[in-house]
């Protein structure tokens, strides 16, 4: 499992070989490389730099274990920070029936898609499942979700003529209520880049329907600007998950730990493909390999 980032630290781990104790020295080099490996994965720097300072925090002092080599053991100990960061939080969703779930992020992040996905998934786990269209600006986007909740055979709601958000809440409720729907959820509308107005929006539409989760929709390749994005959210809209997408790419991920530390928030699910089914629970162990690469 860690095979890449010991090649990666080759020369720092051998620089290690026979010490009894790590100390900061000793360490120095190999935490230079897992700081840029961090920085090469796209976590954001500040975070990079608060992680290595925590493992080192941790490792100085430490009696190197007899029969293990002090590198594997820096890599050990790094390893399982990053599992411990990134795992902290519960991946379950609230217990609550009917649960209401609001899906928020920026525009191109998979929201739609991961409506129609967590729909197909909690339909899956005995939910009766129903999702709402918030995004007034897009007819496409309305569209999209009504394809994809025929495909699902999940409910749906819409309202093409309305722009106001927070009165389509409303109505939505009512419907699922109607339809003795379980969990409603709300696909919102998101921009390009973060937007006042359309935060306002959300956050009337929270204050409205008054989710049990809030779930931020977070492209897994977003790079340095995860940071900011994921506290203006959280700022605005008290954040309970996040859901990471596009991970069956290239990214290796870096922005779930940058919002991760930046929100505390835990992440809950991730999407691996264009798919409905191309959705699973988060596996922290698995995030932190591709992290660390
Ligand atoms: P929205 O604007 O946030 O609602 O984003 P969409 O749900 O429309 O998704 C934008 C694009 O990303 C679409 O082409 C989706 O098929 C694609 N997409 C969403 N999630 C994933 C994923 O997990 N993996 C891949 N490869 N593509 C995804």
């Amino acid at each position: 499992m860690f095979e890449s980032l010991t090649e990666k630290l080759g020369q720092a781990l051998r620089n290690l070989r026979g010490v009894g104790t790590l100390s900061e020295e000793n360490m120095a080099e190999a935490l230079k490389e897992v700081r840029s490996a961090l920085l090469s994965a796209d976590v954001h720097f500040k975070v990079a730099r608060e992680f290595v300072e925590r493992v080192q925090q941790q490792a100085v002092g430490q009696q190197v274990t007899k029969g293990i080599a002090p590198g594997q053991q820096v890599i050990k100990i790094i390893h399982d920070e990053l599992v411990r960061l990134l795992g902290e939080g519960t991946t379950a969703l609230s217990g609550e029936r009917p649960l209401k779930v609001l899906m928020v992020g920026l525009h191109g992040s998979g929201k739609t898609t991961s409506t129609a996905k967590l729909g197909k998934l909690l339909k899956k786990r005995g939910y009766r499942p129903f999702v709402v269209a918030c995004d007034v600006y897009r007819p496409a986007a309305i569209d999209q979700l009504e394809i994809l909740a025929k495909q699902e055979e999940l409910g749906f709601y819409a309202d093409r003529v309305s722009k106001d958000v927070p009165a389509i809440g409303s109505a939505a409720l009512a419907e699922a209520q109607a339809a003795t729907a379980d969990c409603i959820i709300f696909d919102t509308a998101g921009r390009l880049q973060i937007d006042q107005d359309l935060i306002e929006e959300v956050k009337r539409l929270r204050a409205r329907v008054q989710p049990d989760e809030v779930l931020l929709v977070a492209d897994g390749a977003l790079g340095q600007e995860a940071v900011n994005v994921a506290k203006a959210f959280h700022d605005a809209l008290q954040l309970t998950g996040l859901v990471l997408t596009k991970m069956d790419g290239d990214a290796r991920g870096g922005a779930a730990l940058s919002i991760k530390t930046i929100t505390g928030v835990p992440i809950k699910f991730v999407g691996t493909g264009e798919k409905t089914a191309d959705f699973e629970p988060f596996h922290p162990d698995r995030l932190a390999s591709r992290i660390l690469g």
